[in-house]
């Protein structure tokens, strides 16, 4: 639906002053306009208010505010991409009637599409995506969110979470990549999906917005209930590390988002406590050292640095102290969002006694004014309404399906029960089949999300009865169970987006409510079964695992339900791997891979696939290996092994040993080879593992745990030859 433009275009080149002047390099732009700056156009600059908390839209002029906010829920009327850009353009009208025109920048939380907005494509949240392990699946999910945010005329996304999630009681654990640093930065290609190039030349494109890292830094790795900050204070909390955890685990992913041209970067809530020094926890919103210092200085971030929701006010000290003390740890922008004008008075006060500097007021304002310049809103202030049909486009719906497929994780899979066949007897069950909201979880629509048909999508049943149209739905089980082939259960979370996670679930202690336990029991006890686990994070599930015949780690899918039963019923591979440990027990939190006493019900990276996909990902890897490494001897014999591997016509009989060991031998002449990022080597782990697992059957869990932590990692993340002589000791197979 396209709606004419709403407001009148304001012809600003009309002042004909070099600042306005596309065609003159940013740099000078900026010189330009900040020299005929007051102070009091520079404090607006710095000054972010939420739109709801607008007195009245003439304050936007009155105070020459920089920027304004939707905040979770905080929607326009009516909810549509027409309502947003109506909405937006009339806040920019009131910009434009500055003596300056400084536009507006509008910031929206679109953390897994542009969430907000009834009827948007909405993704798999950010550790389903980490479960896909694909960057370059990663870069077009960005580019798919930030072009639905842009054709409602927002400019600006306050994400990704680049966060790494070290204990999954944390209730934003949702939000981040995963618990390895190493995947988290090969995932902040969404970055560049959002932004398009590092130097931000592409930034004003209609696909592109302003990405901001967040929570900078260890909003993952606060402590579970630390002394310092009291029960369950996982979230805002302290994160005690020494300096070392600190820059290979958290800091690493904010050097890659920088590396990448991230635009903007969102401090954290949470303190940091440098274990070693005697300084105790620092709040990150005052936190010079690692903002200034690290962030500004050391990595070179030439973005600007805006704080979270009404975070300074957390800082010790008065309201001017909090002012002070984040402008001059580095702040640029300040989310007020309600009393911008005691904010817009403090800050005015902190400069006119010195106490914060001119220079550090100009930097601020220039490092925000240089994306505005980049975002080419100078030039283009107003929505261009002629994109209103890219929210939920059947182009980006197919994109979020293959994300919502990519990352459903097979835990388990006894008898090979999955994939589902389209003339099996289908009963389906749980809380959470046939719930659109339930399956995309917090950030959708509302802030905290909520259950039910909030938006446009496809159930995880809707998916199931596409391919079983004739497939009972009993949500309690209530209906009879006998006769059938298989039961899909399919429980977990319901929605919430921050603190712990317990509204409507057993949060903190990562359990299935008793209702979901109820209902699993009596479907399994009935038929063969296969559960799926629609959450945010991992739930303890280990004493039904025996119950359970074949284990789905779904995540947070999003509105595509689809993209969930193509996986069930075998018409995409199960690929996905676990992006965060699976613990067999809360009490073993925060348990990570790499940790000294590491004895996971399944560990980081794991995830089965069928023997069908196996193949197909091992062929497709040996093609890919003949192109690149055609004059490589090594690489040929790999290519040669992986053809003996894939000539034995069944890997469940008795031949299963005879291809082990021939990928074995595949893996060591990869190793050998120069052909350097084979990608794929992941497709003959894969197929190892496959075949590994079909041995011991039933036995596999157990025979997981025997490994050692350092098998288990090789296995399931690297080193090949290893890995698969110490999976064919473990499984006795030599
Ligand atoms: C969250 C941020 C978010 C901000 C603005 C805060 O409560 O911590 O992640 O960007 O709200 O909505």
């Amino acid at each position: 639906a396209k709606a004419p433009s709403t407001t009148p275009q304001v012809i600003i080149n009309a002042h004909d002053l070099p600042y306005l002047n596309p065609r003159l390099p940013v740099k000078l732009r900026v010189k330009d306009l900040l020299s005929r700056m007051t102070l009091a156009e520079k404090v607006g600059q710095m000054t972010q208010a939420e739109r709801n908390a607008l007195k009245s839209k003439s304050d936007i002029a009155t105070y020459a505010l920089g920027s304004l906010l939707s905040g979770g829920g905080s929607v326009p009327t009516p909810n549509t991409p027409a309502g947003w850009a109506a909405m937006i353009d009339t806040f920019q009208l009131n910009a434009q009637a500055t003596r300056l025109q400084v536009p507006l920048i509008y910031g929206v939380d679109a953390v897994h599409g542009h969430n907000n907005v009834v009827g948007a494509t909405i993704l798999p949240h950010n550790i389903g995506m980490g479960a896909t392990h694909d960057p370059d699946l990663s870069r077009r999910a960005g580019e798919l969110t930030a072009t639905e945010v842009r054709a409602t005329g927002v400019p600006w996304d306050f994400a990704p979470c680049v966060c790494v999630v070290r204990d999954d009681r944390w209730g934003r654990s949702y939000e981040g990549i995963s618990e390895d640093p190493a995947l988290v930065k090969a995932m902040a290609t969404v970055i560049t999906g959002m932004q398009g190039k590092a130097d931000g030349t592409e930034l004003a494109q209609s696909n592109h917005v302003l990405a901001t890292a967040k929570h900078y830094v260890g909003d993952g790795g606060t402590t579970y209930g630390s002394s310092t900050t009291g029960n369950y204070k996982i979230d805002q909390g302290v994160t005690e590390v020494t300096q070392q955890q600190l820059e290979a685990i958290h800091l690493d992913p904010f050097k890659t988002a920088v590396d990448l041209g991230v635009g903007s970067v969102m401090p954290s809530y949470s303190s940091v406590d440098i274990i070693g020094d005697d300084q105790g926890p620092v709040k990150m919103h005052g936190n010079a050292a690692l903002i200034n210092g690290v962030l500004k200085q050391r990595m070179g971030f030439d973005g600007f640095v805006i704080s979270d929701w009404q975070a300074i006010d957390q800082l010790p000290g008065d309201y001017p102290s909090d002012i002070r003390t984040s402008i001059n740890a580095g702040l640029d922008m300040i989310m007020v969002p309600t009393n911008y004008v005691d904010f817009i008075a403090g800050l005015t006060a902190e400069v006119t006694a010195g106490r914060v500097t001119q220079a550090r007021v100009d930097d601020a304002v220039s490092r925000i004014l240089t994306q505005k310049f980049k975002l080419g809103l100078f030039e283009h202030p107003y929505t261009d309404t002629s994109r209103f049909d890219q929210v939920g486009s059947a182009a980006h719906r197919t994109i979020a399906r293959e994300a919502a497929a990519k990352s459903q994780v097979l835990l388990k899979n006894d008898g090979n029960l999955l994939p589902l066949t389209t003339t099996q007897k289908v009963y389906v069950a749980g809380s959470n089949a046939n719930d659109l909201g339930n399956q995309m979880g917090g950030w959708s629509i509302t802030w905290q999300g909520a259950s039910g048909n909030t938006t446009t999508g496809t159930t995880i049943l809707d998916g199931i009865k596409k391919n079983v149209p004739t497939a009972t739905f009993s949500q309690d089980a209530s209906a009879p169970t006998d006769g059938y082939d298989v039961g899909v259960v399919v429980v977990g979370e319901k929605p919430y987006a921050e603190g712990i996670g317990d509204v409507g679930n057993n949060g903190h202690t990562l359990g299935l409510t008793d209702a979901d336990k109820a209902t699993v029991s009596k479907v399994c006890a009935a038929m063969k079964c296969v559960v799926l686990v629609v959450s945010g994070r991992p739930q303890v599930i280990a004493d039904q695992l025996g119950d359970i015949d074949a284990l789905v780690a779904s995540w947070l899918p999003g509105t595509e339900g689809d993209g969930v039963a193509d996986v069930l019923f075998g018409k995409s591979p199960f690929s996905g791997r676990l992006p965060v440990t699976w613990p067999r027990a809360l009490d073993q939190e925060p348990l990570n891979v790499g940790d000294a006493a590491y004895n996971p019900q399944y560990p980081f990276g794991w995830g089965l696939t069928t023997q069908a996909a196996a193949r197909q990902q091992l062929a497709t890897a040996q093609k890919e290996l003949l192109h690149k490494g055609s004059r490589d001897a090594a690489a040929l014999a790999a290519v040669v092994y992986l053809e003996l591997a894939l000539r034995v016509k069944d890997w469940s009989g008795p031949q299963a040993p005879g291809a082990l060991a021939a990928l074995g031998q595949a893996g060591k002449f990869l190793q050998k080879s120069k052909v350097d990022s084979f990608a794929d080597d992941d497709a003959v782990v894969g197929a190892a593992r496959w075949i590994a697992q079909d041995q011991i059957g039933q036995n596999l869990d157990e025979a997981t745990s025997k490994l050692t932590s350092d098998a288990a990692h090789l296995a399931l993340t690297g080193d090949l030859s290893t890995a698969i002589s110490k999976l064919a000791a473990a499984y006795k197979l030599h």
